[in-house]
């Protein structure tokens, strides 16, 4: 019988996770390195006694310690299971109004997913062809709100932040949500701009700078009055998504930044040398402020370009048939051993 009622949709793709150890994986922006020792520390000497308890509602350990690493005050900040959960609650939260949301065309796959999901009404504004975000595009336009990363994925390109200031003071009725789950790889953060304006919405993750994809953990930073919001939306859905165990590791990793500015300034090193390497090929290769790069092969198609990496064991990340990207590669910045491997594999085809 033909049931009703049921939901349909085209839900966001994800990278591969193939588990083969001997791989050098590179398609989903994890960090080239480990945990930090402090995290590692924490981990070994968790209290299993404590988890009979339901995890901390207000999780005021973390915020603290954020808010003190931040300068900002805990009632600036929500963590969450991830940046996609504070992503998609600040889409419940902030983007309820009947104008569209807008965000770039090319960007993080999930806004279009959850605008859909959630039934917000949302329009794509083209890249520039260098793959810029026009700012004008974002200014004197009637909009439900906007939704940028900064930098931008999969193009790796960051926005001056007086350009990301223009589009939020001029759009000071509606939120802005920055996504600046890459910013800790040479971007400028947004957060100067809460102390003038109460409409932004800055959320970060673990994920990528801080080795912690496998653990979840995701915050958002915002004025007292968005925080307010957005922890009612939380609490109305599921209030405990932070577990204890990943509430103890993230403080950890916080307390231990000096270790991740340590080693996400050797990838960026690596990405501009990995970079170099890509253009000396002839390659075109965007500037990024990541711990990625978006690469237009020469002499070979972005496909079988992937293909061929692929059965050396290299896995990178081919977006598909989807118009603009479909001549090119995102490939993730692992260490300096594995991206001098990935030049030496590239650099056998042409020889
Ligand atoms: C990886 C990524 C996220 C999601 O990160 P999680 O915290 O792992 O959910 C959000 N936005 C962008 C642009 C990302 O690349």
């Amino acid at each position: 019988m033909k049931m009703k009622g049921l939901r349909q949709i085209k839900p966001y793709v994800a990278g591969a996770q193939p588990q083969d150890k001997k791989m050098i994986k590179i398609n989903t922006n994890e960090n080239a390195f480990p945990p930090s020792p402090g995290v590692l520390q924490a981990l070994a000497s968790f209290d299993g006694q404590v988890l009979r308890r339901y995890s901390a509602l207000e999780n005021n350990a973390l915020r603290d310690k954020l808010a003190e690493n931040l300068g900002v005050n805990r009632d600036q900040i929500i963590v969450g299971n991830g940046s996609d959960d504070i992503l998609a609650l600040a889409f419940l939260s902030f983007l309820n109004s009947d104008d569209a949301v807008l965000f770039p065309d090319i960007t993080y796959g999930f806004y279009k997913v959850w605008a859909d999901l959630f039934r917000i009404p949302f329009e794509e504004v083209p890249l520039s062809d260098e793959f810029e975000i026009v700012t004008t595009d974002y200014i004197n336009s009637i909009n439900g709100g906007i939704v940028i990363a900064n930098p931008n994925a999969p193009t790796g390109i960051f926005k001056d932040l007086s350009e990301v200031e223009a589009i939020v003071a001029a759009n000071q009725d509606v939120v802005v949500i920055i996504d600046e789950a890459y910013i800790a790889f040479g971007g400028e953060s947004a957060l100067p701009l809460l102390e003038q304006y109460d409409n932004v919405f800055i959320t970060r993750t673990f994920s990528k700078d801080a080795a912690l994809a496998g653990l979840r953990v995701g915050y958002g930073i915002g004025s007292p009055k968005l925080i307010s919001v957005i922890n009612a939306v939380k609490n109305s859905y599921n209030p405990y998504s932070v577990d204890l165990i990943a509430e103890a590791l993230a403080t950890a990793a916080v307390e231990d930044y000096q270790y991740y500015e340590r080693v996400n300034a050797e990838i960026s090193e690596t990405r501009d040398w990995f970079s170099a390497e890509l253009r000396a090929l002839g390659f075109e290769v965007l500037p990024s402020a990541t711990n990625f790069v978006l690469t237009k092969p020469a002499g070979i198609a972005a496909e079988s370009l992937f293909e061929f990496l692929q059965s050396k064991q290299i896995y990178v990340r081919y977006f598909g048939d989807k118009g603009r990207l479909s001549d090119y590669l995102r490939i993730s910045i692992g260490t300096q051993d594995e991206m001098a491997k990935v030049i030496q594999v590239i650099g056998d085809l042409f020889v």
